[in-house]
Parts: structure tokens; sequence; C-alpha cells
């Protein structure tokens, strides 16, 4: 069963893409920002902690995120034995302690996916997404300053799990078909999913980083 850390800046893809693997692996889909978005929305205690946070574009305390995070992992591990994180972990010391936590529960992440796209069309995409979701932090504002925090924070992670030989690197500035053709054939290559009849890629057939160590 996979266990994926969906890893990419604002606008590239992750929410559409933990979607659809989701649907493709039967692993459970955990949204770090759709689980505040519900805690804010249900204005509970947790969700007035978030609140500020979110709606700025900051990142919210790793206690807090921890606080939701932890359950809902165990959760999906016990229900489907796999999932698909999107938007966690988001800064090394959140992957640290993921790291270890994963491994203290037998849960480490098999595969570590980061979607990329050029700045001006995560842009694009996030003003499109604002018409049609009302989303309170897709302002034009509001998305440079998470482009920069991704820059900051996030974008080290690529490093620390490229070194782990588990990262597979996609562009999606292309069309999605492509995109989960390509996450399909390196899943599969590296075992993680079972073949298709007839969609192999012969030039996958030898996955990099086969014996990687396992992380969270
Ligand atoms: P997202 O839906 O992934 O774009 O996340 C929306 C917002 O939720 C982010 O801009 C952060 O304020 C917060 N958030 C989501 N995931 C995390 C995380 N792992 N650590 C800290 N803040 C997060």
């Amino acid at each position: 069963m996979v266990r994926v850390i969906m890893l990419s800046p604002p606008g590239a893809g992750k929410g559409t893409h933990s979607k659809w693997l989701t649907l493709q692996t039967g692993a459970t889909h955990i949204s770090s920002g759709d689980l505040l978005r519900d805690e804010v929305a249900r204005g509970s205690e947790l969700g007035r902690q978030v609140a500020d946070y979110t709606e700025r574009g900051d990142l919210v305390p790793d206690e807090l995120i921890f606080r939701i995070l932890a359950p809902a992992v165990v959760a999906a591990a016990r229900h489907t034995g796999g999932y698909v994180l999107d938007g966690f972990p988001r800064t090394m010391p959140q992957a640290l302690r993921a790291a270890q936590f994963g491994a203290d529960l037998a849960l480490t992440s098999n595969a570590v996916i980061y979607l990329t796209a050029p700045e001006e069309e995560l842009v694009s995409r996030l003003l499109d997404r604002a018409l049609r979701d009302g989303r309170t932090d897709d302002t034009l504002g509001v998305i440079r300053h998470r482009l920069a925090v991704f820059a900051k924070e996030t974008a080290p992670l690529v490093d620390y799990y490229r070194s782990r030989g588990i990262l597979l690197e996609l562009s999606t500035d292309r069309p999605e078909a492509e995109v989960q053709a390509d996450l399909l054939d390196w899943l599969q290559a590296r075992g993680l999913m079972p073949p298709t009849a007839g969609h192999a890629r012969p030039d996958h057939a030898q996955p990099a980083g086969a014996n990687a160590t396992e992380d969270l």
C-alpha cells in the first residue's frame, strides 16, 4: 500500500493529484489544509487558534499541526493501511518529527511526490481557484506570501527526501493525464502499485533508489 507525501508549492496541483492517487490506490487522503479549514469553519477552539495563520498564509505552529495530523494518520493506517499526505510535512522540524513518528508506528512513507510549475502559472491557477472556490487565502498578496513561505520553509525538504532516494519530481505544466501516467509508472516500477496491463514503460524498468531508506 502506498504511503505518500505530496510536496509542492501552492497551485502546483497537490490537491488534484492527491485525490486522483487516493482513487487509484485506496489509500486515505489526508489534507492538512482541509483539516485546518474544517476546524476554522466549525469554530472549534483549535480553529480559532489557527485562523490567523491560515488567513495570512503563514504556517500554523507545529504543535497544532501534529495535534490534528497524528490521529488522522493513525486512523488511516488502521482503515486502509496507506495514506496520501497532502500538505504535510512543510518544514524540516515537521519532517524530522514525522520520520520519528513513522518509525515508531511502522508507518514510514515510501514515496514523496514533488510537483512543480513556473511561478506565474502557480499564481494564475490560484487566482482562478479564488473565483471558483472563494478561498480567503487565494488573494494576490497572500498567494505571493505563501510562495515565499514555501521557498523558505518547505523547499529544503526536496533535497532531504531526494537524498533518501524516495522523491519523484514531476512538472505539472502539461496535461494532467501525462502527469498521472508518469506518476503511475514510477509507483509501479517501485512495486508500490500493481502493474496495469499494457501500460508499463520499459525506461522505468529499473527504478532509481529501489533500496532507499523510508521516512515519514
Ligand atoms: P493548503 O490547503 O495546503 O494550501 O494549506 C492552507 C494553509 O494551511 C497554509 O497556507 C497554512 O497556513 C496551513 N497549513 C497547511 N498545512 C500545514 C502544515 N503542514 N504546517 C503548517 N501550516 C499548514
